[in-house]
């Protein structure tokens, strides 16, 4: 059976998801394919009840269906479940018949179940790893309190930072997260901020993460720091925007002398986890990210 995988979401826009799965699926001689499936939310609950039986091994969910699928799966990880939001679907099947010759050869006697999982956060955490970069213990100033920010909170609570400082344009959203990630963490110490500048000068911040949209393309001469604010000394600055692959916010950590991560990383490891939970393989991550750094720059 064929490896069907796919994207729902609405609009998909340009999506750089087909080019790096359908990548590693090349690299590593699998009958597979990637598909983009944009579906408008009145469709989705419809669509994702179709997946098992249009054969398909799973689908990534992106905005705006991250929680609108949640309710639609027979099982959710315990991530899914404190993130809030399902980014991978996994279609499980199972025979009714323990004899595996009977599995593989009779289809009608299957049964399917959907679990949901969310591979953002460990997304996130992989180049961090990869760079050897120790979240316990350490001080994070987050930027935003969306979707992705709930993803990285819960990957830095997992990982044992001792202090979150979460800046959000809204306050009650800011509110919000921290409260939830309060509830998930309760030995962590969280800070709310509204108002800029960026309470630098109270904390010496080993982590700062951008997780607004502020620098994107085609607003790529925005950036969330303001010019004339130092960046605390030391600190890697994290940026999940990753079209441009280098933003104005990473150049100005840069130019002031901090590591930085862009978020093009983040992006494959995230699909390469989702990749793994599909087809059970060690997913091409070189490859996957050539083929999405090409699709970006196309
Ligand atoms: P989201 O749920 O819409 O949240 C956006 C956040 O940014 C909110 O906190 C919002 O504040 C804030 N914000 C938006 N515009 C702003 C502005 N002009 N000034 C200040 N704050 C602003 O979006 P998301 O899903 O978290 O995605 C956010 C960004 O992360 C996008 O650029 C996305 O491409 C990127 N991302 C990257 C990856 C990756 O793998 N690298 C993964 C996920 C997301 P309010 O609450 O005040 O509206």
């Amino acid at each position: 059976m064929p490896f069907q995988t796919g994207l729902i979401g609405w609009p998909l826009g340009h999506s750089v998801s087909p080019a790096m799965h359908n990548a590693a699926f090349a690299a590593l001689g699998l009958e597979g394919r990637y598909d983009a499936l944009p579906v408008a939310p009145e469709e989705v609950a419809a669509l994702v009840h179709s997946l098992p039986m249009r054969g398909y091994r799973g689908v990534n969910v992106t905005i705006p269906h991250k929680q609108a699928v949640m309710p639609l799966m027979d099982d959710l990880s315990d991530a899914a479940r404190a993130i809030g939001a399902v980014n991978t679907v996994i279609v499980e099947r199972f025979s009714k018949s323990l004899s595996a010759e009977a599995a593989s050869n009779d289809l009608g006697n299957r049964f399917t179940v959907l679990r949901g999982d969310n591979t953002d956060w460990l997304g996130f955490l992989h180049p961090l790893e990869a760079r050897g970069f120790e979240l316990a213990g350490k001080s994070a100033l987050l930027l935003g309190a969306g979707g992705s920010a709930r993803a990285v909170a819960y990957a830095l609570a997992m990982r044992g930072v001792s202090q979150l400082a979460i800046w959000n344009r809204t306050p009650d959203r800011a509110a919000e997260l921290a409260h939830h990630v309060a509830a998930l963490a309760p030995a962590l110490t969280i800070h709310q901020f509204t108002n800029s500048p960026f309470p630098i000068s109270h904390f010496p911040f080993d982590l700062i993460v951008n997780t607004t949209p502020v620098g994107m393309w085609p607003n790529a001469d925005a950036s969330p720091w303001p010019d004339d604010l130092p960046f605390p000394p030391g600190a890697l600055v994290y940026d999940l925007v990753y079209r441009p692959e280098e933003t104005r916010f990473l150049r100005q950590a840069a130019a002031a002398g901090c590591a930085t991560q862009g978020g093009l990383a983040m992006l494959v490891a995230q699909g390469a986890a989702a990749f793994e939970m599909w087809t059970g393989l060690n997913p091409p991550m070189d490859v996957m990210l050539a083929a999405a750094a090409a699709a970006l720059r196309s």
